[in-house]
């Protein structure tokens, strides 16, 4: 081969390598055009059966209702763990589109966010250690002499830590963890007297932990909802449009099933 001819035939192989590389990276990189766009959920992912880490991915009813709130909405679902208490300033801030995290509805969150149609009920029930004295909500007292374990920031605490007059146990005797696992924890290790915590995770919490004991009573009953920024009421309409569909199409209660038995 002349040396022409081999430059010729090295350059033709070069062009070759450098168009399938740039072909190749290309083919790496996701189509902006056909991209969905995001629905951001906020959540705190420590509440079962409602959200939950299974590994690196999260479960949950929450989940699962959002998931297909999103494919209805032609969403792509973003879901972000964090604190219970951050979720309404973040979506009263615009950092997450919804919060969903077995969200009571209450007077003072509607003062900073809106809320969606229900999609569940939620009941605060009590939590006490097999062998404990209290057998009734009368067994509570607010004297002082006994502790009550909170996951802060929620309606347990809000309303635990009220004065006495108002139903409350007064805030000296309430006890705030960052997860409800942790009050469970403290009760288990003899520090509380109780722990006020919704129905649902108190049941997966005395599964999950031996000498522990849900009273019968209801000590509140309350109505779950997606809270939403109040001026992204296009986004409510749509998801309360989304929720109504999935309630006449039996999905809701589907989902419910699978995780309450
Ligand atoms: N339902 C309670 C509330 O809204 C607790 C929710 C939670 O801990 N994820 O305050």
């Amino acid at each position: 081969m002349n040396k022409k001819l081999l430059v010729k035939v090295l350059s033709v192989v070069l062009a070759l390598v450098l168009g399938m590389t740039v072909l190749w990276a290309c083919g790496g990189e996701e189509p902006q055009v056909d991209e969905k766009p995001e629905l951001i959920m906020a959540t705190n992912a420590a509440f079962p059966p409602y959200e939950f880490k299974e590994g690196d991915s999260f479960a949950g009813i929450d989940v699962d209702i959002a998931t297909l709130i999103a494919e209805k909405l032609g969403m792509e679902l973003v879901i972000k763990d964090v604190e219970f208490g951050s979720i309404v300033g973040g979506v009263q801030s615009g950092k997450f589109d919804m919060g969903m995290a077995g969200m009571t509805v209450t007077e003072e969150r509607l003062e900073s966010v809106n809320f969606s149609e229900s999609y569940a009920t939620g009941i605060q029930v009590v939590i006490v250690a097999e062998d404990s004295t209290i057998t009734s909500l009368d067994d509570m007292l607010a004297d002082g002499s006994m502790k009550y374990g909170v996951q802060q920031d929620t309606t347990g605490d809000i309303y635990a830590s009220d004065t006495v007059e108002n139903g409350g146990y007064g805030e000296e005797n309430v006890i705030r963890y960052k997860t409800g696992a942790e009050a469970v924890q403290a009760l288990k290790a003899g520090k509380l007297d109780a722990v006020i915590i919704d129905n649902e995770p108190a049941k997966s919490f005395v599964a999950a932990n031996e000498g522990l004991r849900i009273l019968e009573a209801e000590w509140a009953v309350e109505d779950y909802a997606i809270c939403i920024a109040k001026e992204n009421t296009e986004l409510l309409e749509k998801v309360n449009g989304a929720l109504a569909e999935l309630e006449a199409e039996g999905k809701i209660q589907e989902i419910i099933d699978t995780y309450i038995k």
